[in-house]
């Protein structure tokens, strides 16, 4: 059965986040719709942890603790989140939109922001030849269900917060892990480093861990057994043999079904006018790091301001009718309705 809604927003970054509670004050409801199985995007995704300096009124803030934030103020609003699933299918039929996913779900909506950030995120791929055909296999960019792994020898590949938080989480049940990465320096968070490296200390060969390229992968019988890791220090060669392995070298952009939906791009990126921040299809508005125009800088407050001046834009788009006067929130009729008698959301 489709889903009847006054807008979609694809993307549950901290653009289409914002993008809830600036449609909220102007008393229109939203489905917002992620192909991530958490909201957050980039933020949650790639920096969690990290301090975020360049938010007004925050002099410091956490990229999750912004998402945490921007979700409390935009759920009294109470947007409809779609976790997990792509938008694959825009079509606009009568001035409305048909919106599928990948999951199958149907919307009927007036309206649609495209706050897709990057695109869809794809993990970057291990790009020693012949590794691809192992994709899915044993050879894995992502942990859907990490008992998949015990009692296995397992490899893990990167340096990240992705690959130590998973050496870290599969070496208590895994038969080995070995982590290889490609330099001495590791992105992750100090204090997960540290740990892996005391682990690999003991020296029970339960975690080990190598620095260097992997030039060859090893087969055996139709199988992906190891790969060979060469050391840059001395050039020495190493084989490393597993049942698993799991690469993560990281998420790269990746437009997806949006680049189908007849939108004007530009490198990559979606065209809007900076009136309304509306593509050159009316009724699909954009925000965020996906669009380009003149002078646009890929930053939270750019698209927060974006995502403000998109609401007004929609409620035109929807509302016609309706006398747009701007309504501070401490006057906004659709905000007084959701305050407690304290004054509090
Ligand atoms: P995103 O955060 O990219 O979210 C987009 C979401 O859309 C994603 O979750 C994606 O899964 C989803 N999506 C895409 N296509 C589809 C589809 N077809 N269907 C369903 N879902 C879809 N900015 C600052 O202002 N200050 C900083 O200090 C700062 N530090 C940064 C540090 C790092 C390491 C990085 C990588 C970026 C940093 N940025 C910073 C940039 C900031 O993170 C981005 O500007 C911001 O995340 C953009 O938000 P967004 O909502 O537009 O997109």
């Amino acid at each position: 059965m489709k889903i009847e809604t006054e807008v979609v927003v694809v993307g549950a970054g901290p653009c289409g986040i914002f993008q809830v509670f600036e449609l909220g004050l102007l008393d229109i409801k939203c489905d917002v719709v992620d192909s991530l199985r958490g909201v957050g995007g980039q933020c949650s995704t790639l920096y969690a942890d990290k301090p975020i300096y360049d938010i007004p009124g925050y002099p410091v803030v956490g990229a999750q603790q912004l998402v945490d934030l921007l979700q409390e103020q935009s759920s009294p609003f109470e947007p409809r989140y779609h976790l997990g699933q792509q938008v694959t299918h825009v079509t606009k039929r009568n001035g409305r939109f048909d919106v599928v996913t990948s999951s199958g779900t149907e919307f009927d909506a007036g309206a649609i922001v495209i706050a897709g950030g990057l695109g869809a995120f794809d993990a970057r791929p291990l790009r020693t030849p012949g590794a691809s055909k192992y994709e899915g296999v044993n050879l894995h960019y992502k942990v859907e269900n990490k008992e998949k792994f015990r009692d296995k020898n397992v490899a893990i590949l990167g340096g990240g917060d992705s690959a130590l938080d998973w050496v870290l989480e599969l070496y208590s049940i895994a038969k080995t892990v070995v982590l290889v990465h490609r330099r001495e320096e590791f992105r992750a968070q100090p204090a997960s480093v540290q740990k892996m490296k005391s682990l690999a200390e003991k020296g029970d060969g339960r975690l080990t861990y190598h620095i260097g390229r992997i030039p060859k992968i090893i087969e055996k019988n139709g199988q992906l057994v190891g790969i060979q890791v060469v050391s840059f220090e001395d050039e020495s060669e190493q084989e490393i043999l597993f049942d698993d392995i799991l690469a993560f070298y990281g998420l790269s952009p990746n437009l997806g079904p949006i680049a189908e939906w007849g939108l004007e791009i530009d490198k990559r990126m979606i065209a809007v006018e900076t009136e309304k921040y509306q593509t050159n299809t009316p009724g699909i508005f954009a925000i965020g790091d996906i669009v380009t125009y003149p002078g646009k800088k890929k930053l939270i407050l750019s698209g927060f301001h974006e995502a403000a001046m998109a609401a007004f834009g929609i409620q035109n788009y929807l509302y016609p009718e309706i006398k747009q006067r701007l309504q501070f929130t401490t006057t906004s009729p659709a905000l007084h309705k959701k305050l407690k008698v304290d004054g509090t959301l």
